[in-house]
């Protein structure tokens, strides 16, 4: 365990468009349907996201995915 700032991706749900690609490209399968969501949006398990960025460049969406920084303890 370590103590490091790491980067992840989300989904801006007021943005995204529910199209899918960054589920279809991502290698970690981290990109996960919202069940509850009526309009079946995304949603990126932060757990699962190891932040390669694969997914950004699919995104037709300017702002839809959005990287950020995670800091606290390496599990
Ligand atoms: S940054 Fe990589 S691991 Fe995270 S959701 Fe995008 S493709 Fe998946
Ligand atoms: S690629 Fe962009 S618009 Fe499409 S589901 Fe993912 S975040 Fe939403």
């Amino acid at each position: 365990m370590q103590f490091a700032g790491k980067m992840k991706v989300r989904i801006v749900e007021s943005l995204c468009i529910a199209c899918g690609l960054c589920r279809e490209v991502c290698p970690e399968r981290a990109v996960h349907p919202k069940m509850q969501d009526i309009h079946h949006r995304y949603e990126v398990l932060e757990h699962e996201c190891t932040g390669c960025g694969d997914c950004l460049p699919y995104c037709p969406v300017a702002g839809a995915l959005e990287e950020y920084e995670v800091t606290g303890f390496d599990r």
